[in-house]
């Protein structure tokens, strides 16, 4: 039996894995998503598990060291259970982490186009600076590493050869980052067929990062130093 927080985030991250699933945002069994209860465990998803198709009875509950505190007959934790970990203990604000393989992002990043170009003043906004981390093997520590520095400061970022992590305030908002972060690539992917994407200019970007400040009482995205 599971207390009412415990059941409403379970049914908030099948709801976001089944919307992960539907949209092609992550296909078969790929991608997983966490949350943070209120008394500080953790719910993940299971490996090996279609997220179009969670149920939340198969969700398993960790601590803050990886320690499985209950889980389902036979179920293990996803492999990026430690990558969902050192954004909980980096992020005391965040809530809920989706990790996904969004096609275009993905793509984008095999090309080597970077997402974090100043181009679309929603984006700077709403979401801030997508960066992309360093290459790191799937599934484990690497890929612990490879998010450490950039997660402290981003909610949205591209795994190099790999996919996205974005993390929020529950399911639903890391969900609509993954979104968002999709529909970033594919317009920058339409921009650079047509002719190319012009950056906004540093008076634009500074009133940009002014309101963001004010919107969110959070820190502007720092302003690009150089190239990538
Ligand atoms: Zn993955």
């Amino acid at each position: 039996v599971h207390s009412s927080d415990d059941a409403n985030l379970r049914e908030e991250l099948c709801r976001a894995g089944r919307l992960m699933w539907e949209r092609g945002l992550s296909v078969a069994r790929d991608g997983n998503l966490s949350a943070r209860l209120a008394d500080g465990r953790l719910l993940i998803t299971p490996g090996g598990a279609c997220k179009g198709f969670l149920t939340p009875d198969m969700l398993l509950t960790v601590d803050l060291d990886g320690r499985v505190l209950e889980a389902p007959a036979g179920a293990r934790s996803t492999s990026e259970l430690p990558m969902h970990l050192e954004v909980y203990r980096r992020r005391p604000d965040v809530r809920a982490v989706v990790h996904a393989h969004p096609p275009i992002a993905v793509a984008l990043s095999l090309a080597g186009v970077p997402l974090d170009e100043d181009v679309l003043p929603e984006i700077i906004l709403t979401l801030g600076r997508v960066p992309t981390s360093e290459y790191a093997t799937p599934s484990g520590e690497e890929n612990r590493a490879a998010i450490r520095d950039l997660i402290a400061d981003h909610d949205a970022l591209v795994l190099r050869r790999h996919g996205t992590l974005t993390v929020g305030r529950d399911p639903f908002d890391a969900y609509l980052k993954l979104e968002s972060v999709e529909q970033l690539a594919r317009i920058l992917w339409l921009a650079r067929q047509a002719g190319g994407a012009a950056p906004l200019a540093p008076d634009q970007l500074e009133k940009l990062h002014a309101l963001r400040a004010a919107l969110f009482a959070a820190p502007a995205p720092a302003v690009d130093e150089g190239a990538p």
